[in-house]
């Protein structure tokens, strides 16, 4: 790896402009700032976020401003150190926290820096890693072992980490629990919560191939609310499937009807764990669903840094969970138009993107 030669250009999936979709184009290097390191992207993973980008929705019309790289999922090697990092890292396989966080904010001393209100977003607020290559901060890397992990399992790891932490959030062991939401972070948490010891994951979402992804899983029955707009019929089959007793929801849908769903669903004293990000905000029944219920309600975003790392390490390092099944296409770079398209179709889960294999 010391005799690596870098090229001077490569190949990187930009919005150019303030409008919907992006373009491949041929760019610089990315410079490597003194802090940090230069990553050779070796597989990068498509997220509900970067598809909202591309889609240029009211959310990242107002945050992202273009010309940018999109992408904040990823594995690969470093091969270039800033003028103060140890050069001996070059060589290491990595994957990265996506959130840059400021280090000096009081949530940043307080070790709680995935609350830190200066966090900057790699392919959000700084050029992303949909590229042969990608500048990160070094104190965002997170070691990978690679005879353990493969680099699309180790791209994964940023994604699984935010199901984690919002399925970890309350012991599932022994517990019933509602999975509202098959997309990939519902799936991923339907088998955390079945490798942590909950007795029984029931689970919902409204496209068919995902269901049947969810008992690929480890769900032990799914429901389709499909045509159940105001939530009657799913509350009804959630109760029936438990028998009256759920004792932690976890909504990753934010569909508003589905987060009224996980209030009426838990039984009394029960856990919402909500992660699924509502498009709008959505009216509850605070008397009847949460107050007289006495629910305890937790609301989570990103991973604990690194701490949620760890965990997550254990789960795929150890084989409790295999994420195997949910990729869906391994597709070159050239192709990343057509994998969003997939992906907004519903014809598709994980698609990894080897940005370096074209
Ligand atoms: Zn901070």
């Amino acid at each position: 790896m010391s005799n690596y030669v870098l090229p001077t250009k490569m190949k990187a999936l930009r919005k150019i402009q303030n409008a919907p979709g992006a373009e491949l184009v041929t760019i610089p290097i990315p410079r490597v700032a003194s802090d940090d390191v230069l990553i050779k992207v070796e597989a990068a993973s498509i997220c509900g976020t970067d598809l909202h980008i591309m889609e240029w929705d009211s959310w990242s019309s107002n945050r992202v401003k273009a010309p940018i790289t999109l992408g904040h999922e990823m594995a690969g090697t470093v091969v270039a150190t800033g003028t103060n990092i140890d050069p001996t890292l070059i060589g290491e396989f990595v994957s990265c926290e996506s959130h840059i966080t400021c280090g000096s904010c009081s949530q940043c001393e307080s070790q709680t820096p995935h609350m830190c209100p200066n966090t900057e977003i790699i392919g959000v607020d700084r050029d992303g890693c949909f590229a042969e290559y990608i500048s990160v901060p070094e104190k965002v890397l997170w070691h990978t072992n690679r005879s353990k992990l493969n680099p699309k399992i180790a791209a994964l790891q940023e994604a699984f980490g935010g199901a984690v932490r919002a399925s970890l959030a309350h012991n599932p062991r022994g517990k019933t629990v509602a999975v509202l939401g098959c997309g990939p972070i519902g799936l991923f948490s339907i088998a955390i919560l079945k490798a942590a010891g909950a007795s029984k994951v029931i689970a919902t979402d409204t496209n068919e191939y995902r269901l049947s992804l969810a008992s690929e899983m480890g769900a032990d029955s799914v429901f389709n609310p499909a045509s159940d707009a105001n939530c009657g019929n799913t509350v009804e089959w959630l109760h029936k499937a438990s028998k009256h007793n759920i004792d932690i929801v976890v909504e990753m849908s934010g569909a508003p009807v589905s987060i009224k769903t996980a209030f009426k669903a838990v039984r009394q004293g029960g856990y919402v764990n909500l992660f699924g990000i509502p498009p709008r905000p959505v009216e509850i029944d605070i008397a009847d669903d949460l107050i007289f219920k006495n629910i305890t309600i937790l609301a989570l975003n990103g991973r604990e840094i690194f701490d949620t790392w760890h965990k997550t390490r254990e789960l795929l390092e150890s084989g409790l969970v295999d994420l195997n099944p949910l990729i869906s296409h391994t597709l070159p770079l050239d192709q990343a138009t057509e994998a969003f398209d997939l992906l907004k179709n519903g014809k598709a889960c994980k698609i990894l993107i080897e940005p370096n294999n074209s």
